[in-house]
């Protein structure tokens, strides 16, 4: 009999091999959703404030999930990527229901960041992770919006003044109190090149949908300021060369989706010489940002993140923010 199988005796070690597999993608998918590994290595890598004179001047930072990113030097400050809304649901994602921001949700937060008004809100690019609730901000701040024109049609649909917009030309700084603010072009993370791809053509009001949130070309955002300067890197693709010549002491690096590690670090960390790397967008922003943050279960590896780090990089210090927790990054020293 060995070697002889029926059609029937076939079929039914074939549905076995079927179900079997079927059982290990569910319970990998189960791992990944429940595990969720690499919070233990957040943990250990929390950032740790400079000491120093407490009358010093100070560039303060608090990161808020994904890319949103809030830079203060107590006379003016600029906000990056502010995404509060967070809609909950993958299902909802992957069926692109309707979302729009959550003002009263947006108000607390702001009031929690202690802000009352941003000199700038910047935008990476157009997906809604990173731009749905900024024209909200802008507005409920008096900010001026920066970003490609999609942004700011995006802007323009939260009810934003034409007067607060600004579409950014690339390599051009734009001066907010003592910040300087240049976006350099970059390149969307994926093996699609960032879905949904294309421009916003029309003022988007909400609420729309996840995929009317275009992508409208992707920014790296580079904020140099007389205390030091930051590198606001939010989707992990990059355009070769791009970043040449230019300087900062960290780097916000999104890490989601990011391919391979060796050229990501090259074209972003090495060139601009930072010896410092705060990973963004590792954080699932299906969920609330009022409870803790856990990794996003699919496209980000959060603990191979931290390994590939103190292989490839062992020299670059890796710190993790709290969400919404304001620290110092930079202090100067004393006047006089
Ligand atoms: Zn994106």
């Amino acid at each position: 009999m060995f070697g002889v199988q029926t059609p029937k005796k076939k079929s039914r070690s074939l549905l076995r091999l079927l179900v079997l597999l079927l059982a290990l993608v569910a319970s990998v998918v189960a791992w990944a959703f429940l595990v969720r590994p690499g919070m233990e290595q957040v943990a250990e890598h929390r950032y740790v404030e400079p000491a120093g004179d407490a009358a010093a001047p100070t560039l303060r930072a608090a990161w808020f999930g994904t890319t949103g990113v809030l830079l203060s030097d107590g006379q003016h400050a600029i906000m990056v990527d502010p995404f509060f809304t967070r809609p909950p649901g993958f299902l909802n994602l992957l069926t692109n229901q309707k979302i729009a921001p959550d003002e009263a949700l947006i108000r607390r937060w702001l009031e929690r960041a202690g802000v009352q008004k941003l000199d700038a809100v910047l935008v990476s690019h157009s997906h809604y992770d990173h731009a749905m609730d900024a024209g909200v901000v802008a507005r409920l701040t008096g900010a001026t919006l920066a970003g490609s024109a999609s942004t700011a049609f995006i802007g323009r649909g939260s009810g934003l003044p034409i007067a607060q917009l600004r579409v950014v030309k690339v390599g051009a700084p734009m001066q907010f109190g003592r910040f300087t603010v240049t976006f350099i072009r970059s390149q969307h993370a994926g093996a699609t090149g960032g879905t949904p791809v294309g421009d916003i053509d029309a003022p988007l009001a909400p609420p729309a949908r996840y995929m009317d949130y275009k992508q409208g070309g992707t920014y790296s955002i580079l904020v140099e300021h007389p205390l030091g300067n930051v590198l606001l890197h939010g989707s992990a693709g990059f355009v070769p060369g791009a970043l040449a010549g230019r300087k900062a002491d960290v780097v916000f690096l999104g890490i989601a989706i990011r391919r391979d590690m060796e050229s990501y670090l090259r074209e972003t960390v090495d060139t601009v010489g930072a010896t410092r790397v705060i990973p963004t967008h590792w954080d699932d922003f299906t969920l609330p940002l009022d409870e803790p943050l856990q990794p996003m279960p699919v496209g980000v590896r959060l603990a191979g993140f931290f390994d590939e780090m103190a292989r490839l990089r062992p020299e670059v210090k890796v710190e993790t923010l709290e969400a919404g927790r304001s620290v110092v990054l930079f202090r100067g020293k004393r006047p006089g």
